[in-house]
């Protein structure tokens, strides 16, 4: 009978967070840096190129790799000849766990777990409750899984009900190209085929635990249907063209996870969830001996890559440009940002849409100004402000036309696409929306030389801040026309891959 300490446990999720909120596992790096290699669309290439370098700042500054530090997903195997010693229930020591990893002082994450979700949404503060499953098997150990998702990428999650005859490939090659990019490919995609309802979506989340493998599976070839399926849908899905950050290009997935479980005659459950540009697991045994200590990573499994924009790049200063300057800047073009730019996202859009519609008076003049759709993580020590990246703009496309109508605002940054409605708002104010790669959050605050709350305070990492920016990247993702190179981009890059294939 081997004997767990609680403490045991609870220092061992509070270490794995940390471990993973600055490094990516290994292999996610390397696949990374294989297709930046082999990447031929520019746009691409270069969200890759951010991703990587701040990949590679995260893992030798230990700070988060992206400004959602996710919400905790953890598996627990637990076998039976495993004894507790302690009063707390397993889920409990795991949450202890939680809470001392969100709120480390040397490495503070962001909690963004809310707590009466469809009412209040009031923050718990130390981004518990985990999600936590057990399985109970023969054994003396306990195995855990932990993951931090992000809820961009969790967004995305697609479920299906399918009649026993329909295609799995076909439903996923539908719902790929509608979960848009907010889910930040490249990445992961965890499919689960049969069970039920609920099983199809937990084999589809605990597929992502798996390291990427999928150069292997080629190499050898599959041995089942799930195997067939994961080579049929990584070719398929990359034929889709939608690339790194949806800009179009030629890898949007690292991987394609498949896990089955036997169905019901009438049933035939599918359930995918995507894993974003910050993937984030890590695994640990516990024996008896005591709590598990991840062992750092080399960092020379990094590339060491060098990101120039050179010299033809135009360059912005936010606190003189005006809505006759916008006008020039062209869909897909790289622009780095100065001066002075506020942030807001959900509640604060929400607050302020509220406001315009009661006829008050907001607490920020939006004039000729920009807005940055994020929720930075705190600093620590010398940091103005922690890891700083986009959130999924789309979430802001039903304010957009009052903000821009309403408030003089000029431009939007956020990540990934935006939808029909915010691009007719757009267009009608001769505005833009520039995109920040997500999942490079550390980079972008390296740009950010000051922050100061100006407004909405009690929303916390939600409040309106003003940000003193340099040299922010960005890239224009919907010009004063309505262009979106969204849509442009993975149009272009199907059509070559295509085309290629035809060739071959
Ligand atoms: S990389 Fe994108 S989806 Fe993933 S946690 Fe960051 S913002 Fe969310």
């Amino acid at each position: 009978m081997t004997v767990i300490k609680q403490n045991d446990l609870i220092e061992s999720v509070a270490d794995a967070l940390q471990f993973i909120s600055y490094y990516h596992p290994v292999d996610f790096i390397q696949a990374v840096n294989e297709a930046y290699e082999r990447e031929e669309s520019q746009a691409a290439k270069d969200a890759m190129a951010q991703i990587l370098i701040n990949s590679r700042m995260c893992a030798m500054g230990h700070r988060p790799i992206c400004q959602d530090t996710g919400i905790v997903n953890v598996f627990v195997k637990v076998g039976m000849n495993v004894q507790w010693e302690g009063d707390m229930s397993v889920s409990d020591m795991i949450n202890e766990g939680v809470r001392r990893a969100y709120m480390h002082p040397d490495n503070v994450l962001r909690a963004s777990v809310l707590a009466d979700p469809d009412g209040a949404r009031k923050n718990t503060g130390d981004n518990t409750p985990a999600v936590i499953n057990y399985e109970i098997v023969p054994g003396d150990t306990v195995e855990v899984d932990v993951a931090a998702k992000g809820g961009g990428s969790e967004a995305k999650s697609k479920f299906a009900m399918l009649n026993p005859s329909d295609s799995v490939v076909q439903w996923v090659l539908e719902q790929v190209p509608k979960m848009g990019a907010g889910w930040c490919p490249p990445g992961m995609l965890g499919i689960g085929i049969g069970g039920t309802a609920e099983k199809a979506m937990l084999l589809a989340k605990e597929s992502l635990m798996d390291p990427i493998d999928i150069h292997e599976l080629q190499a050898r070839g599959a041995s089942n249907r799930a195997e067939e399926l994961r080579l049929e849908l990584f070719d398929k899905v990359n034929g889709l063209g939608i690339g790194a950050q949806g800009l179009g290009g030629l890898t949007t997935v690292l991987d394609i996870k498949v896990r089955d479980f036997p169905a019901h005659a009438a049933n035939k459950a599918v359930a995918m969830i995507p894993n974003c540009a910050a993937t984030r697991h890590t695994h640990f045994k516990l024996d008896g001996s005591g709590p598990a200590k991840q062992q750092p990573p080399n960092l020379e499994d990094w590339p060491e890559i060098a990101w120039e924009v050179g010299d033809s790049v135009r360059r912005v200063n936010l606190d003189t440009v005006t809505k006759e300057d916008i006008k020039d800047w062209k869909p897909g073009e790289t622009l780095l940002l100065s001066g002075k730019m506020l942030t807001g996202r959900d509640a604060a859009h929400k607050r302020m849409v509220d406001m315009l519609a009661k006829g008050e008076k907001l607490p920020v003049d939006l004039t000729g100004r920009f807005i940055y759709y994020v929720g930075p993580v705190d600093p620590v020590r010398e940091e103005v402000v922690g890891p700083a990246g986009p959130t999924t703009a789309t979430r802001m496309d039903k304010f957009t036309r009052t903000m821009l109508e309403e408030t003089g605002l000029i431009g939007m940054i956020g990540k990934a696409e935006r939808g029909p409605t915010a691009i007719d708002a757009i267009r009608d104010s001769q505005a833009v929306y520039l995109m920040a790669v997500g999942g490079s959050a550390y980079l972008v605050s390296k740009a950010i030389t000051g922050a100061k709350v100006v407004a909405f305070e009690d929303l916390g990492m939600e409040a309106i801040y003003e940000f003193e920016i340099v040299d922010m990247p960005v890239t224009v993702a919907v010009d004063t026309k309505g262009e979106a190179v969204h849509q442009t981009g993975p149009k272009i890059w199907q059509a070559k891959i295509e085309e290629r294939k035809l060739v071959i």
